[in-house]
C-alpha cells in the first residue's frame, strides 16, 4: 500500500489533498444544493429551480436566471480559491454581504462529482458549456442557452467511495435537501424557488414578496393558518446584542417531533443556531408537549461584529459574542408574540 515505513511522515499527493479538502465543503447532496443556490442568489437570480434525483445521489440541477458568466469567467470560477466576491481579508473584516466568498464550492464539487455548467452572461450573444469531473476540466464549448446559469451535478462522490457509502437512504438525503431549499425560500420571499424530486414538484414559491405566502407554499395551509407574528424590534427587547427579532411562530398545538421546522436567519443568512431554537422552544413554557417543536421562522438582526458566521467551512454554524444575551432576547420576543395572540398564559415571570 505505501512505500513509507510505519511512523514516517509523508506529504500527501495533490489529488488526495484535494479530495480531502473538497469533503470539508461537500458532505452530502444537501451541501451541494446549498452552495449552488447561494451562488444563484449572489448572482441576483429571481427564479431558481432545484431538481434532484434519488435524494440528490443520482443528480442535482440548479438553474437560475442570474447574471451568468462569460466563457473566461466560468473557466476561472471552477479553479480553486477563485471568487468575484471579495478581494482580500480586509473585505471580509468589513463584512460581506454575499452568501459566498471562499471561492471553494465549484472547485470542491467538481473534485468529487461530474459537473456540467451551462451559462450565459447578461447581454452576451452566446453561452458556454463547461464539463468537468474529478477536478479536471474536460471540455469548454460554446452553447446556446438562456441568460443565467444551470449547474448539473451527477455521480456525487464517484471517486470517493468511502464517502459515497456513508450517504443515507434517498428519503433521508432528500429531507436534508428539502430543509436547505425551504430555508432559502423562507429567507427570500421575493425569490421564486421551485423544488422538484424524482419528477415530482415538492413546492414552488411565487416570489411575490410576503413571508405568509411563502409559508403557505412550503408548509401548506394548515401550518400557515397557525402562525402568529413575532415583532420584536429594539425598544421592546431586553438589553442584548440583537437589534431585532422578527418572523412567525406557530400555535403550540401545531408542532412536530423533530426540530427541522424551526428556521433561524441572521442578517438574512440561513444558519444553524441550536441555542436560538432552544430559546424559541423555551418561550412556549409548558404549552408545548415535551419533545415537540413548533414551526418557527425567526429573523435576527445584529451588527456583524457581534456574531461570527464563518465558524464552519459549511458556514451554517454561528457563534455569538454574547449568546445568553441573544437567546434571552429571542425568548422574550417569542413570549410576547404568543402572549399577544393569547396562546400562552400571562403571569409567568418574564424577561
Ligand atoms: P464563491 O461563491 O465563494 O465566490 P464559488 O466556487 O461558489 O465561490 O463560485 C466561484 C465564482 O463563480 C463566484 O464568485 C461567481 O463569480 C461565479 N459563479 C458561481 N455560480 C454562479 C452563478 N450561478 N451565476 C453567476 N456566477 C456564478
Ligand atoms: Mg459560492
Amino acid at each position: 500500500m505505501s512505500e513509507a515505513g510505519e511512523g514516517e511522515i509523508r506529504r500527501l499527493d495533490q489529488s488526495t489533498i484535494e479530495r480531502i479538502a473538497a469533503g470539508e465543503v461537500v458532505e452530502r447532496p444537501a451541501s451541494v444544493v446549498k452552495e449552488l443556490v447561494e451562488n444563484s442568489l449572489d448572482a441576483d437570480a429571481s427564479r431558481v429551480r432545484v431538481t434532484v434525483e434519488r435524494g440528490g445521489k443520482d443528480g442535482i440541477r440548479v438553474a437560475d436566471d442570474g447574471t451568468g458568466m462569460t466563457r473566461e469567467n466560468v473557466e476561472r470560477a471552477v479553479e480553486k480559491h477563485t471568487t468575484s466576491k471579495i478581494g482580500d481579508i480586509s473585505d471580509l473584516e468589513a463584512g460581506v454581504s454575499s452568501l459566498g466568498f471562499r471561492g471553494e464550492a465549484l472547485a470542491a464539487i467538481g473534485a468529487v462529482a461530474r459537473v456540467t455548467i451551462r451559462t450565459k452572461a447578461r447581454g452576451e450573444s452566446r453561452g458556454t458549456e463547461l464539463r468537468m469531473a474529478g477536478g479536471e476540466v474536460e471540455t469548454v464549448e460554446p452553447a446556446g442557452c438562456p441568460e443565467g446559469t444551470t449547474v448539473e451535478v451527477s455521480d456525487l462522490f464517484y471517486n470517493v467511495p468511502a464517502r459515497r457509502k456513508y450517504l443515507k437512504r434517498d428519503a433521508t438525503e432528500f429531507a436534508h435537501v428539502n430543509r436547505v431549499a425551504t430555508g432559502y425560500a423562507l429567507s427570500k420571499p421575493d425569490l421564486a424557488l421551485v423544488l422538484e424530486h424524482d419528477d415530482r414538484e415538492v413546492f414552488s414559491t411565487t416570489g411575490q414578496g410576503s413571508l405568509e405566502a411563502t409559508i403557505l407554499s412550503v408548509y401548506g395551509r394548515e401550518v400557515a393558518e397557525a402562525m402568529v407574528p413575532v415583532d420584536g424590534d429594539g425598544a421592546d427587547l431586553p438589553d442584548g446584542p440583537l437589534d431585532g427579532v422578527t418572523g412567525v411562530v406557530s400555535h403550540p398545538e401545531t408542532n412536530r417531533a423533530s426540530p427541522e421546522h424551526c428556521s433561524t436567519f441572521i442578517n438574512g443568512r440561513y444558519v444553524t443556531a441550536r441555542a436560538v431554537r432552544d430559546a424559541v422552544v423555551e418561550a412556549y413554557g409548558g404549552q408545548l408537549a415535551p419533545d415537540r417543536y413548533p414551526f418557527a421562522v425567526v429573523f435576527l438582526s445584529i451588527s456583524p461584529e457581534s456574531v461570527d458566521v464563518n465558524v464552519h467551512p459549511r458556514k451554517l454554524e454561528v457563534r455569538f459574542a454574547d449568546e445568553s444575551g441573544a437567546t434571552e432576547q429571542v425568548k422574550s420576543a417569542v413570549e410576547s408574540a404568543l402572549l399577544d395572540a393569547g396562546l400562552v398564559r400571562s403571569g409567568a415571570p418574564r424577561g
